[in-house]
């Protein structure tokens, strides 16, 4: 009876916004997509949930009335498509910022489910709550895409797709700011940018960190990340880009104990009562914060070593 009061008054406290990325973060890592695997006719299901949020918000559609971007991908009979929807600027200009995070995951292996959640159903939840917070707004000064990308895991063959394919041209991209995983720890104090080399404009994004109450504090090892996300395409291309992660600190600067939520690509990887949504608005507004100012200062920032982020592609 305890628990159930405490759980209710967690589930009280939460704003709207939250209690959105929650819902949709639970219907995506649910068993009714079957881990949105790639080819997979699931995928249609995660697709046409995303439109729905696309649209009930009033994004422009991609192309016509669709969201879709479609392409195709060898060795997968059918297409794939990016989830596109868009703000358009204030006045006409061909600039944008894009917005990605990968809603596809590694499907059934071996007979069980890989439900994709903190790799990336959060993160297409957090994606959908962000854009709608920007069409609560006069509208912006760029254009600002939002897109769940498709199949990331495996050849990031939807970002790859969209930076050769862009609604607005890539040189004209102020910056992609990219979701893959995302805070279910609880309050964090700590963050970190992936990359944190090759690039010119992490002082820019610590200062806005920093006036929210965020203390940077990169990890050793995030070199090693630096071709892992739908980030690549447009580092190795010249165009800004980062994914931003939390670290282990608590508020005031404690060493929490985080949950052990093991492997992410695995069937581990679900929602579970482990997870903590108490620290996901201070995460996706300090996003949201780095956005706002890319949009005041579209210039000046660059790719300082594009050589960093060279994978190669079959
Ligand atoms: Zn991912």
């Amino acid at each position: 009876m305890l628990c159930l009061l405490a759980v209710g008054a967690q589930a009280q406290t939460r704003s709207k916004l939250v209690d959105n990325i929650v819902e949709h973060a639970t219907y995506l890592a649910s068993d009714d997509l079957m881990g949105r695997g790639t080819g997979s006719e699931y995928i249609h299901l995660t697709t046409d949930y995303i439109a729905d949020q696309f649209q009930s918000m009033e994004l422009r559609p991609y192309s016509g009335d669709s969201y879709l971007q479609s392409f195709s991908i060898p060795g997968v009979s059918d297409n794939e498509s990016n989830m596109i929807g868009f703000i358009p600027a204030r006045r006409a200009t061909s600039s944008s910022l894009v917005f990605t995070a990968h809603y596809d995951a590694y499907g059934i292996v071996d007979g069980e489910v890989y439900n994709g959640a903190r790799d990336n159903a959060i993160g297409v939840a957090a994606l959908i709550e962000l854009a709608r917070l920007f069409t609560q707004e006069v509208a912006p000064e760029q254009n600002l895409v939002f897109i769940a990308t498709a199949a990331e895991e495996g050849g990031q063959y939807g970002s790859r797709h969209y930076s050769q394919n862009p609604l607005f041209p890539l040189e004209e991209v102020t910056i992609a700011i990219n979701i893959d995983g995302f805070n279910v720890s609880g309050p964090r104090e700590d963050y970190f940018v992936i990359p944190r080399e090759g690039i010119d404009y992490l002082d820019e994004i610590d200062a806005i960190a920093t006036s929210l109450g965020w203390v940077y504090d990169s990890p050793d090892w995030i070199g090693s990340l630096n071709t892992s996300f739908d980030t690549t395409t447009f580092l190795f291309n010249g165009t800004p880009a980062f994914t931003l992660w939390v670290g282990d600190r608590g508020k005031g600067g404690e060493e929490v104990q985080s949950p052990d939520f093991g492997p992410i690509h695995s069937a581990d990887d679900e929602i579970t009562d482990q997870w903590d949504w108490s620290g996901v608005e201070d995460h996706l507004m300090l996003y949201k914060a780095i956005a706002d100012y890319f949009i005041e200062h579209p210039t000046g920032i660059s790719v300082t070593d594009t050589d960093l982020f060279f994978r190669a592609f079959e």
